[in-house]
Parts: C-alpha cells; sequence; structure tokens
C-alpha cells in the first residue's frame, strides 16, 4: 500500500483531474445560467488545435524523431507554445517517447499497452514508476546539448501559465466573461488538449488497422484523423518513424505534414525526410502476404506477383528520377524530348498501377477487408 502510494503523482493527478471534471462540471453548471458567449468554443478549439500542431510537429516529429531540421525561429515558436500542451518539456517529452519506440509493447515502455488500454491512456501519468524515472533523459543526448531546450526544460511551468491561463482569462475580462472563459478556454482547453494526445498511446495502440506491420500494436486509426493533426496513422508512423509525414498519401488528413511542407518553402525547415517508396511498398505487401496466410489458395500466385510488382515500382521510381532530372538538362529544352520523356513516365505509371490493382484483387479474394493502396503517392 505505502509503495502503491509512493507511485502517485500527486501534482499530476489534480491538474488532471480538476482540468477534466471542473470543465465538465463547470460548464453543465454555468451553460444553463449563463449560456455561451462564441469567442469561448471558438477561442477552446483553435488554441487546441494550435497546440495539437506544436506538440505533433515540435515534440514529436521534431523533437523525438528529428525528421526535418527546424530554423531557430520554428524551434523558439516550438518550444514556447509547446509548455501550453501541459506535458512536460520537449526534454522528458521526447525521451518517453524515444523509450516507447524502442521498447514498444514491454515493461520499458512508459505507455505499455500491454498494462491495459486505461494505463496507456493516463495510468502512467497518474502512478507512474519511479524506478523507470531513473533511466529517464539517457537517450536524448543531443537534446541535452541545446541550451534553448535545456532552458525549455527549467521553465516550461512558468512559460506555461501565461500562455494557458493569463491569455485566456484576459479575453475572458474583454468579453465580459472571465469565469465563462475560464471554463472553456483554461480547463477545458487544456483538458482536451491532454485526452487528445493521450488518444494516441491508448486508441492508436489499440482499436484500428495495421497496414504495414503486425510487430508491435501501433494501429492506423481514420476517423481521429480530424482531431490528431495525422498521428492517427500510428503503424506507418512506428513503422518508419523519421518520416516527417504520417499520413502518406495526398488526401491523408496530416496538418503537419502540410505545414512543415509550407515551412520550408520559407526557410523554416529543411531536411524534410520521407521514407523511400519501395521500401513502404514492400511492408505493405509482406503484410499482406502474411494476412493471407500460407494456406490460401491465392498465397503461390502472389508470390510470383510480388516480384513483378516491386520491379514494376523500382521501374516507375527511376523513371520520376529520370524525369526529374532531366528536366533540369539542357536537353529539355526541346519540347519534342521532354514530351517523349514524360510519355515514358506514363507508361512506367501505369504499367505499376496496372501490377498494384492485379495484386490487390489477387488479394481482395482471399481476403476481404484489404484496405486501400499505398500507391506511390
Ligand atoms: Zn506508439
Ligand atoms: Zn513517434
Amino acid at each position: 500500500m505505502k509503495s502503491a502510494l509512493k507511485k502517485i503523482q500527486w501534482l499530476t493527478v489534480p491538474v488532471l483531474s480538476l482540468t477534466f471534471f471542473g470543465s465538465l462540471l463547470g460548464l453543465a453548471f454555468y451553460i444553463p445560467r449563463y449560456g455561451v458567449h462564441p469567442a469561448e468554443p471558438i477561442f477552446c478549439f483553435a488554441f487546441v488545435y494550435l497546440v495539437a500542431m506544436v506538440v505533433s510537429g515540435g515534440y514529436h516529429r521534431y523533437f523525438a524523431h528529428k525528421a526535418f531540421q527546424a530554423h531557430p525561429i520554428l524551434k523558439m515558436y516550438y518550444l514556447i507554445v509547446g509548455c501550453a500542451a501541459m506535458q512536460q518539456s520537449a526534454l522528458v517529452w521526447a525521451s518517453d517517447h524515444r523509450f516507447h519506440h524502442r521498447y514498444v509493447d514491454t515493461d520499458k515502455d512508459p505507455y505499455d499497452i500491454k498494462k491495459g488500454f486505461w494505463w496507456a491512456h493516463i495510468g502512467w501519468l497518474l502512478a507512474e514508476d519511479p524506478e523507470s524515472r531513473k533511466t529517464l533523459l539517457q537517450n536524448v543526448p543531443d537534446l541535452a546539448k541545446d541550451r534553448w531546450v535545456m532552458w525549455q526544460h527549467r521553465y516550461w511551468v512558468w512559460i506555461s501559465l501565461p500562455l494557458s491561463i493569463g491569455i485566456p482569462l484576459l479575453i475572458g475580462f474583454w468579453i465580459g466573461r472571465p469565469m465563462g472563459m475560464f471554463l472553456w478556454g483554461v480547463l477545458l482547453r487544456i483538458a482536451v488538449t491532454h485526452h487528445t494526445t493521450f488518444t494516441i498511446n491508448s486508441i492508436a495502440h489499440y482499436f484500428g488497422k495495421q497496414p504495414y506491420s503486425d510487430a508491435n500494436s501501433a494501429r492506423d486509426v481514420w476517423w481521429l484523423a480530424p482531431i490528431l493533426c495525422g498521428e492517427n496513422y500510428h503503424n506507418y508512423h512506428h513503422c518508419f518513424q523519421g518520416d516527417y509525414r504520417n499520413g502518406i498519401r495526398w488526401y491523408h488528413w496530416d496538418p503537419t505534414k502540410w505545414a512543415l511542407w509550407i515551412a520550408s518553402k520559407f526557410g523554416l525547415a529543411k531536411g524534410l525526410q520521407r521514407t523511400p517508396q519501395h521500401l513502404i511498398l514492400k511492408a505493405r505487401v509482406e503484410m499482406d502476404l502474411k494476412r493471407v496466410g500460407a494456406s490460401a489458395p491465392v498465397y503461390d500466385r502472389l508470390l510470383a506477383l510480388r516480384q513483378t510488382l516491386l520491379d514494376a515500382a523500382e521501374l516507375y521510381a527511376k523513371a520520376l528520377k529520370n524525369y526529374a532530372e532531366f528536366k533540369k538538362s539542357a536537353a529539355a529544352r526541346s519540347r519534342e524530348s521532354l514530351k517523349a520523356a514524360k510519355a515514358n513516365l506514363h507508361a512506367q505509371q501505369a504499367a505499376f498501377e496496372a501490377k498494384w490493382r492485379q495484386w490487390r484483387e489477387t488479394v481482395r479474394v482471399s481476403f476481404r477487408s484489404l484496405q486501400n493502396s499505398p500507391g506511390l503517392g
């Protein structure tokens, strides 16, 4: 009993309880009496999204995974606004997260889903094992050398208070509804920010599809897309954690990926890492084969098809690269030669897509729940 009490995080428990229960109970009493001012939900959810983009692009893809290089202005933006997430410093967050990837689904994974859905969602924060803290920060030597990261590590609580409480209250006084803004803009905003991040560790390791690998519990959960800024493509992310994208198709809702691409055009981000397409396709094909199973009647046919599909993908990737290089060359000034190069590219694309359709159709015969193609987008 004594050791169980020792494990309770006596600061985290009241913060998480007050924001969650305080906002729900407070609004249940407040709204029937005083109604809702449009500025309250607008501010609350705009702030939620702003912070979610910073946790996704900054804490996660930049500090934890180094999936791109950030200009000092972007880095400072991530460090300052990241404090409003109230999810520890970037240093601690990245350390926990690197352990999560390295030891996923084991005792050393801070949010190990094998200990249960609620442990992965919130339990690990409320009753953290002090032993696990001893190894914390060993895996972030690169971040520990950065003086701005260490500055944020020391002062993140003090930076967070004016952002998370001061600004919403100022707006609350300005519109004449400080209590309304306290409930919406402070308590509810923090609770929603917390629980949306937590769903990546719980829901995205529990429900959903595993199109790229079933080596660990990570899953793609398409319906979480609107609230998770692309972090819901978690099966892909655990396979290819260095990729700056989580949703790889153009239509995958991944605003972090789009924001980083735009930032790269303004020199705020560079070196955006992309996993080579043939590796993505290979992972997908191997996973299809595994799910179909060696005893399926179509298995041998799929084995034969696999090589022709991967060859077609390689030829298409080469054609894409050659075309990009050709466009820069002097020969491309001739309209005819450019037309011919383009025709070759289209032919390789069509050949690959035909092979992919054939693969998908063959798999579908045996495995009806096959999902969308990874393509070469
Ligand atoms: Zn994960
Ligand atoms: Zn990650």
